[in-house]
């Protein structure tokens, strides 16, 4: 099934200028960008983004580290999207994530490891109406 997933390059990565090299690997894996933006949150935007995670230890320190600096925020659209960019990010900690990840590459620690990507179908469909309206990424 062709289907979209919310992507994120996180503030660490801008700020390491891996914008151009993370967004060739989401092509060359077959993951075309539909929709791109670069934005900046606000922590209460970061928290709005993260809230599923709002009981964990780390829900602070994530948005604080999201609300940093600039991200880019894409769209991405294959067949199984959502699976396909998982498995091209590779595990949350950059040091457990298999060899040829973007994590494994360019993450540093657990928490700035890089990049976002949805987990579900469900999520998707929110992640992506959060930062996208339906003119911004339009259908092919
Ligand atoms: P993923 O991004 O792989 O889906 P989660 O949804 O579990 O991972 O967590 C969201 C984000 O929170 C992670 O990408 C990472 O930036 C941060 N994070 C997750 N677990 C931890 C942790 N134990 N300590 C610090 N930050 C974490
Ligand atoms: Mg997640």
């Amino acid at each position: 099934m062709v289907e979209r997933t919310l992507a994120i390059i996180k503030p660490d990565a801008v700020s390491h200028h891996l914008v151009g090299a993370i967004i060739q690997r989401y092509e060359q894996a077959g993951l075309v960008p539909v929709a791109v933006k670069m934005v900046r949150l606000t922590k209460a935007q970061a928290e709005g983004f993260y809230y599923v995670h709002k009981q964990r230890p780390f829900f602070d320190s994530l948005c604080s580290f999201m609300s940093s600096g600039p991200i880019v925020v894409l769209a991405l659209e294959s067949e199984n999207a959502i699976q396909r960019y998982r498995d091209l990010m590779g595990a949350t900690d950059p040091a457990k994530a298999a060899a040829g990840t973007i994590r494994k590459a360019y993450g540093t620690h657990i928490e700035h490891n890089a990049v976002h990507g949805s987990d579900s179908a469900e999520s998707a469909q929110f992640e992506l109406a959060y930062f996208f309206s339906a003119l911004e990424s339009p259908q092919r």
